[in-house]
Parts: C-alpha cells; structure tokens; sequence
C-alpha cells in the first residue's frame, strides 16, 4: 500500500519567523517518527528553506523546494540549483507548477529538465499537471495532462524520487473541486500512463491539488489512486494542513 503524502505549497508565503514558527509547530505535532499514514513536506520560499529546514531537523518532516534550475551552477541570476537546494537540508522539490508554467512560460521540455536536475541532486521530484478551464470544457482536460505526464517525467524516475501531483489549474486557490468522480477519473489516467514512464508505476504517489481544506480532505484521499495532497492556502495555518494529514 502506497503512504499519504501531504505537502504545503507555502508559494510566495511567510518570512523567517512566521515560517520558521510554523514548521517547528508541525515537526513538534509529528515528532521524531513518521505517523504510519502519511509523510508530511514543507515547501517554503527558497529564501527560508534553510531555516524551516533547521526548524525540522530530528523531526519526520521533509522539506522542499518550490523550484530549481536545472543545471548544477552557472550565469543564472536569480535561480537555485537543485544540488543548493539539497545542500541546505531539501529532499524534496516542486516541478512544473501551473504558476511557474503559466507566469514563467515554463514548458514541458524545461520541466522535465528540472526534473531531472531534481533526481541529479538526489532530490525526490513532485511534478505537477494539470488542465485549465477551457481545456476541461472542450474535453480535453486527459489528453492535456496525458501528454503534459508524457514529456515532464525525466528519465530514471521511480516511484522513489518521484511524485506526480495533479492540480487542475482552474481549482487553485478558487474553492472550487472536480467532483469526486472527476478526480478518480484523471487519477486512473494517470496511474495508467506512468508504466512506460516510470519504474514501479504502481508504487508512484499521486497527489491531488487545488483547494484542498480539512473539510473536504477526507473524501478526497478516499478516492481510489489518490495518494496524498499539494496544498497550497490551507497549508499555511498549522491546523488546517494538520487536519488535512489526519484526515489520511
Ligand atoms: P490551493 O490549495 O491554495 O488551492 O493551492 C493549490 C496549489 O497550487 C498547491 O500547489
């Protein structure tokens, strides 16, 4: 049986001391040992991933990224290598996320690069898709994230250093859900194109995202291949993303 993973999305979110304050707040909750249910990941701006990542230490809370370049080094002003990345205490990083794709132009092709800089490093990739409203009224919402899962997965993923998460654009921080058949569908797509693309297809952990609450987390990790949560808002109050991990 796969375990629930829960992740915060903290995006633009939180300085060092509120940061700091909330991910000691959820390692004191976890403590030393993961619960058997679920594996919680933090993911702050990349200026305090070092500090949240010292908030955790001795906890069973991970830390990620929300991004990273993917070369090791070089002329790139204002972008973070993996490798920097983990060398701060990251084991975990966000790819391809539909604000990074969206605001930053970001393609497949460089998603899938920065994928692969992720496994490089040693780093456990969460590769995000996801349609948007108009490609979900014209049905195209499965073909849309079949080929976007085709060309973002790298090479040598495996269902150890790599997550899927899917997060239809269009319920992103809009309270807005598919309906419950909705995301059962999209996740057995998901499950079924991953062999060819991944080792262990079977083993890979598919998160849903896009206005996950404590209220409605329940339902939603019930659904068949739904392996855990990318949460964004609700992440950022140590009670609701708590809830939402005990709703596993
Ligand atoms: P919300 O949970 O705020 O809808 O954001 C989802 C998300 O984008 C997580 O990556």
């Amino acid at each position: 049986a796969r375990r629930y993973l829960i992740a915060g999305n903290w995006k633009m979110h939180c300085r060092r001391a509120d940061g700091t304050a909330l991910a000691i707040d959820l390692a004191t909750r976890v403590g030393a040992k993961a619960d058997p249910r679920f594996d919680l990941v933090l993911c702050p701006p990349a200026t305090i991933v070092a500090a949240v990542a010292h908030g955790v230490a001795g906890s069973a809370v991970a830390v990620g990224g929300q991004d990273c370049h993917a070369e090791i080094q070089g002329a790139h002003t204002g972008d973070v290598a993996a490798e920097m990345l983990a060398d701060v205490g990251a084991s975990h990083v966000i790819v391809g996320h539909s604000e990074r794709r969206t605001n930053h132009g970001e393609t497949s092709a460089q998603v899938q690069a920065k994928a692969a800089a992720a496994l490089r490093a040693g780093l456990t990739a969460i590769v995000c898709v996801g349609e948007t409203e108009g490609e979900r009224d014209a049905g195209r919402a499965e073909t849309v994230v079949a080929e976007q899962l085709a060309t973002s997965i790298p090479a040598g993923a495996t269902a150890g250093n790599c997550v899927v998460a899917y997060e239809p654009v269009w319920a992103i921080g809009t309270g807005r859900t598919p309906t419950l058949a909705d995301i059962a569908a999209m996740h057995a797509m998901i499950r079924g194109r991953l062999s060819g693309l991944v080792e262990q297809p079977d083993a890979v952990r598919i998160l849903y995202g896009g206005s996950v609450k404590p209220g409605n987390a329940a339902e939603i990790l019930a659904v068949a291949d739904v392996d855990g949560a990318l949460v964004g808002g609700a992440s950022l109050k140590a009670d609701d993303f708590w809830g939402i991990a005990q709703a596993c």
